[in-house]
């Protein structure tokens, strides 16, 4: 398992973005490793503490340890929105060298020393620090924010945050939101561009990449996202694989068949979103 920043930094430089998706287990992991594999392109996945629960963590970085070796292609495994300090702790101390700190629903002062915390206990240990600042708006676990309730960042605020804390990448909210989108969602990039106007060296990422369009995904990267998660757009390929597969096949329940049919049509997804963020053939 690789620390992510320094591809992400080199994506910054050369405008495009690093793609981080959610897994939940073997089968979309895999998927997501052989298409990053297929394209060349470095890859983050990510597990929510929902995830963590249902799969087990040790389970979980066995799996990516092994299939970074098969593969061999940089991959990252990435503690997503966590929410609990010794948790995050706990995963830098078992080897995990990406990890997000998501204090957000904190004021500024209590995200700045929450975000600290990690920033120093990842000190010297070669591990990328994410975190959030503004409010994000939709379903992420079990943290579920109305989208009017989500709050644009303001630009000035995100740099001293980031100056604050020392953290190496930053979410701010600009319109994007987790989960499905009731309608699409108005994207205001250019507090991307204030930020980078502030501070060009400071890393952004991209929540809540499901159901928008590929336009906005190119827009928000021109602008200055080098990160982009994707999660919940990750689920529904999977099963329409499954669903097809089942439609000609109804009597089949090997699941090395359906399975494998579900992980297809995915990777046809993971591939799109890869070419999509410009990441491939760049290792
Ligand atoms: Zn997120």
């Amino acid at each position: 398992m690789i620390n992510p920043l320094p591809y992400i930094k080199r994506a910054n430089d050369h405008g495009y973005a690093i793609p981080h998706f959610n897994i939940h287990n073997l089968d979309n992991m895999r998927a997501a490793v052989e298409s990053a594999k297929k394209l060349g392109s470095p890859v983050i996945l990510a597990a929510t503490p929902k995830t963590i629960a249902f799969s087990g963590l040790e389970c979980l970085i066995a799996i990516a340890n092994s299939l970074e070796k098969i593969h061999n292609i940089p991959v990252a495994f990435h503690l997503d929105h966590h929410t609990d300090v010794d948790s995050i702790m706990k995963g830098i101390d078992m080897g995990i060298k990406s990890v997000m700190i998501d204090a957000s629903k904190h004021d500024f002062e209590k995200n700045v020393e929450m975000t600290k915390k990690i920033v120093d206990y990842a000190k010297g240990k070669d591990v990328c620090v994410e975190a959030e600042i503004g409010i994000i708006g939709g379903v992420e676990d079990n943290i579920n924010v109305a989208e009017e309730d989500a709050r644009y960042s303001v630009p000035e605020d995100v740099v001293k945050f980031a100056k604050l804390t020392g953290v190496d990448l930053v979410a701010p909210s600009f319109g994007t939101a987790h989960g499905i989108y009731k309608k699409k969602p108005i994207l205001k990039t250019e507090i991307l561009t204030e930020i980078k106007k502030l501070d060009s060296s400071l890393l952004l990422v991209l929540h809540g990449g499901s159901g928008l369009d590929d336009e906005q995904f190119i827009e928000s990267i021109q602008k200055g996202v080098s990160k982009v998660n994707i999660g919940t757009e990750l689920k529904k390929p999977m099963v329409d694989g499954i669903r097809n597969f089942w439609k000609e096949k109804p009597n089949e329940y090997d699941p090395r068949f359906y399975v494998q049919a579900g992980v297809d049509n995915l990777k046809k997804t993971i591939e799109q979103k890869i070419n999509l963020l410009g990441s491939s053939f760049t290792v």
